[in-house]
């Protein structure tokens, strides 16, 4: 007999109820029926509300209407009636548009858990308490019908912007009216107070593909009706996974106005031609027993530890249990739902490890019915120790197990920087010389997939690639985790020079632009940002977060060299290679002195202009003599810290000294 959780011991352990001829044992989750259509939650109409459940260990469940998202007591009280495969269902008369509901479980052994507004509002009241009925069709922005995130052909043209909402927008000089809102996304001709660019126009300018907005589903950390308070949280603390997050909207009172918003920033990023990425957050929720899930079918959507108790890979408290069918079927039609209702090109899973390897492979499959260029990847690790064996993991060695799905590169991040559990530790772009962040950086190069020319023994945390091809790989060097690369360096090279501090963040991000796979930036790394060299920053106040939008002209040198390096990599193939084949047979490493790296790039075979590209960054301090390839007619487009993407200067010769903490691009016609 399977071994039954605590709950089910704590009740007596064999409650059992009769589902359609189907016995439900209680806290025994394999005996719980699946249940395959996609109606759950509100089907609304102007004649009438239906309201389905999925409860199947549940002796009864009353559905409360009321007539506000918070207080008041119900105008109306429903016993729902039980269904097929541990449903329940409600019909509520009329046109019920503007009002809100909550069900109440009552378990087999009579307890009547707290009021919930399930698991599939996708319209809440404020702070996500009542689930709220709507009209979603009222909530599309004109010409919504018409609206069509960029073309993606292969991920590896994918360049991704990380934000969070308010460090975005909030700071006093960014122009923007709608601060820390989505609306701020949608507003055009922003400066800040030199008159440059700001906002939406300077994401434009710099050139990247898509935003990767931090979650933005509801979450719990942030009270939405005292928004006054100038509270900031990341928000992976997810309360409701299918309506936005209240913080975000200019009224969070007012089911519609977040979804109209969201889809209004969606839109607006759409028509500057860029994508809009997800982060989700699946893993675990904001609380144990009072989340969602948990009022409404005790313990089936976690996992449990041998004593019964919540496991706790997330480190958060609980983690998710995706190998269980309905939270599989969750994970997947949530995911399809923000794809198809909202438009969104990508979604970004945290902590992707706790999910098993069928459920990344579902959502990978059912995304591609949508549209295959819709984007996958996560963090290819957890947080603690899980139950679910490891073969079962979403890790990052598994990769290969789940295709055309991406994870982060922790090994070239750290190759470049430093190590993340330790402040003092640089890598290779700070000059730090050794063998394993050169072939840690070398092993981002080829987008951690199978290279002829990679000792993988020797790379930071992986002795094997991981990716079947350079698609599946994120190569980043910080993001919203951890401090800012400007921080970064500034506690690991703290006895150099502020010029020599700020060539190491040009030498970083020049190698995660050029290194096939798809590149990553931390929003405001472009500006040169600073976190006031604090680590972990996710609930601190705007002061430390936003970004100081004063920058992009105090620090316009380092905005202008990434604006070029992204230029040349979005017109050249060559840093785009899709396949290991390409990347294998194209990119050839020469061995170069220490604490550099050296290879050359057939461009002419994968289509590009340039017909054969050199590359040379030099990690160490001092300036390097170098020999290049015989043969002359190179121009070179980037050398000692700056771009000349448009004025590349001829060399012809072999001898060359290389600047310390420089990387040198140069091509062949
Ligand atoms: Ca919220």
């Amino acid at each position: 007999m399977k071994k039954l959780t605590k709950l089910a011991a704590l009740l007596g352990s064999l409650t059992i109820m009769a589902c359609n001829s189907q016995q439900v044992v209680v806290g025994d989750y394999a005996t719980y029926p699946e249940y395959t259509k996609g109606d759950l939650g509100l089907t609304y109409s102007p004649t009438q509300s239906v309201i389905k459940l999925w409860a199947p260990d549940a002796q009864g469940v009353t559905l409360s209407v009321y007539a506000e998202g918070v207080g008041g007591e119900p105008i109306e009280q429903v016993a729902m009636t039980k269904g097929a495969k541990g449903t329940w269902k409600a019909t509520l008369k009329g046109d019920r548009k503007g009002q809100f509901y909550t069900f109440a479980v009552t378990t087999l052994e009579g307890k009547t858990l707290a009021e919930t507004p399930g698991v599939w509002p996708k319209a809440v009241g404020v702070n996500g308490l009542r689930a709220a009925i709507i009209d979603l069709a009222d909530t599309n922005p004109e010409g919504w019908e018409g609206d069509k995130g960029p073309a993606v052909e292969n991920f590896t043209d994918i360049i991704i912007y990380e934000m969070h909402h308010r460090d975005f927008s909030i700071a006093e000089n960014s122009g923007i009216t709608n601060k820390g809102k989505f609306l701020a996304l949608t507003e055009q001709g922003t400066t800040t107070p030199e008159g440059l660019a700001s906002g939406i126009d300077h994401l434009k300018e710099l050139g990247i593909t898509h935003v990767h907005i931090l979650p933005s589903y509801d979450y719990g950390s942030i009270d939405e009706a005292h928004l006054d308070q100038n509270k900031y949280n990341w928000g992976y603390d997810p309360k409701n996974y299918n309506a936005p997050e209240g913080g975000y909207s200019t009224n969070p009172f007012e089911p519609t106005v977040r979804i109209n918003e969201m889809k209004q920033m969606v839109k607006a990023l759409h028509e500057a031609g860029i994508g809009v990425i997800m982060d989700v957050v699946y893993n675990h929720t904001f609380t144990n027993d009072g989340s969602n899930f948990s009022l409404t079918v005790p313990g089936y959507y976690y996992r449990q530890d041998e004593d019964g108790d919540y496991s706790n890979a997330s480190g958060c408290g609980n983690e998710t249990a995706s190998e269980r069918p309905m939270v599989r079927r969750y994970i997947t039609e949530s995911v399809k739902y923000w794809a198809e209702e909202y438009h969104i090109d990508g979604f970004r899973f945290d902590l992707m490890a706790i999910h098993d390897i069928e459920t990344m492979n579902s959502v990978r499959a059912e995304l591609d019915k949508i549209n295959p260029g819709i984007f996958v990847y996560g963090e290819g690790w957890m947080a603690g120790g899980s139950p679910l064996p490891t073969e079962q993991q979403a890790n990052k060695a598994n990769g290969p197990k789940f295709p055309r799905v991406a994870v982060f590169s922790d090994d070239i991040r750290d190759g470049l920087r430093g190590e993340w559990m330790s402040a003092g530790t640089g890598g290779f772009a700070s000059g730090v010389v050794g063998n394993r962040q050169k072939e840690s950086i070398k092993f981002g190069i080829v987008g951690a997939t199978e290279h002829p020319q990679i000792d993988y023994a020797t790379v930071n945390y992986s002795n094997a690639p991981y990716a079947n091809n350079p698609t599946e790989v994120i190569n980043y060097v910080s993001c919203h985790d951890d401090e800012c690369l400007r921080d970064k360096i500034h506690q690991t090279s703290s006895h150099l020079s502020a010029e020599q501090q700020k060539r190491i963040d040009l030498l970083a991000q020049t190698i995660v632009m050029t290194a096939q796979g798809v590149p990553f930036i931390f929003c405001g790394e472009e500006l040169y940002r600073t976190k006031q060299n604090i680590r972990n920053t996710y609930n601190l106040p705007d002061e430390i977060n936003r970004i100081d939008w004063s920058h992009k002209a105090k620090y316009n040198d380092v905005f202008t060299y990434y604006r070029e390096l992204i230029r040349m990599r979005r017109t050249h193939p060559a840093f785009r290679m899709a396949t290991t084949e390409q990347v294998a047979d194209n990119l050839k490493f020469i061995d170069s002195p220490e604490g550099t790296v050296m290879y050359t790039i057939n461009g002419a075979a994968v289509g590009d202009k340039w017909s054969q590209v050199l590359v040379i960054y030099n990690g160490s301090l001092s300036g390097v003599d170098m020999k290049f390839p015989e043969g002359g007619g190179w121009n070179i487009v980037c050398e000692d810290g700056k771009m000349q993407l448009d004025s590349p200067r001829t060399f012809n010769g072999t001898d060359f000294y290389v600047h310390g903490t420089s990387a040198i691009i140069a091509f062949r016609k």
